[in-house]
């Protein structure tokens, strides 16, 4: 599904990435842990060019982003990204927030975009919020309503960046069991996370990102339980 060789990214002389190469396949979960300013988001973010990487390359789909005809829209339709703060429109309903994109982009009729709306909504536990304001939503709930939006694309690939770290701890469960049943779906998935627990729980690998490098990859019981880098090691021991 995606492939990154060599990756690098630099902002003026702050070199970001440096180097990062991995393969996600179909159905992975792949998790990215490491401290702030490790790259996290700038890798996620070069995954579907909201960041033009310096050098390296990037195959989504057999998309090659680095080749200046590759359609970028097509590509972001195949993955979906979820961000720290939802930016849903406040001015529509939380329906109309979902029916927007399959109806400008996928020329879906009023219809059936509101089906799928409807279906998306119950599938994130949300089903009775359909025609209510996002002002009205608690934090959790306006973020399920971004994660129902991000999916109304259908994408096979969904990007997560620290969806939970703006909430109020009580509703971190929720956002959580709908990633959590994704990942059960068999949806490809790319999770930033600080969550550590369910990190371990819902991964099929975890990357710990330092200094812009992959310092250590593996299944989550060897990263969690015998983490072989000291620089993982010290982190971890900060954060579990
Ligand atoms: P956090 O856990 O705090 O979200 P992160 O691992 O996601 O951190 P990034 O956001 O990828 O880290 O940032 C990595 C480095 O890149 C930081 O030093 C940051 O200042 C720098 N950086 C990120 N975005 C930009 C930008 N648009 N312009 C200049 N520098 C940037
Ligand atoms: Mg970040």
């Amino acid at each position: 599904r995606i492939r990154v060789d060599d990756l690098h990214k630099s902002y003026g002389d702050n070199e970001v990435l440096r180097g990062i190469s991995t393969t996600v396949h179909a159905g992975d979960v792949v998790s990215i842990i490491g401290a702030s300013g490790s790259g996290k988001s700038t890798f996620l973010r070069c995954l579907n060019r909201l960041e033009t990487p310096t050098s390296g390359t990037i195959v989504v789909n057999g998309h090659d982003l680095s080749d200046p005809h590759v359609d970028i829209d097509e590509v972001r339709r195949e993955i979906g990204m979820v961000f720290q703060h939802f930016n849903l429109f406040p001015n529509m309903t939380v329906a109309e927030n979902i029916e927007l994109a399959p109806r400008e982009i996928r020329h879906v009729s009023r219809a059936d975009a509101r089906a799928l709306a409807l279906e998306l909504l119950d599938q994130v536990g949300l089903a009775d919020k359909a025609d209510a304001r996002p002002a009205s939503l608690s934090g959790g709930q306006k973020q399920r309503v971004a994660i129902a939006r991000a999916l109304a694309m259908r994408p096979d690939i969904m990007l997560f960046d620290e969806a939970t770290s703006a909430l109020d701890p009580e509703m971190v469960g929720d956002v959580l069991q709908v990633i959590r049943r994704l990942a059960d779906d068999g949806m490809t998935m790319l999770l930033v996370t600080h969550e550590m627990a369910f990190a371990r729980e819902v991964s099929s690998r975890v990357l710990f990102l330092d200094g812009g490098v992959i310092e250590e990859e593996g299944a989550p019981e060897q990263i969690f339980n015998a983490p072989r880098s000291p620089r993982l090691q010290e982190f971890l021991s900060k954060v579990l």
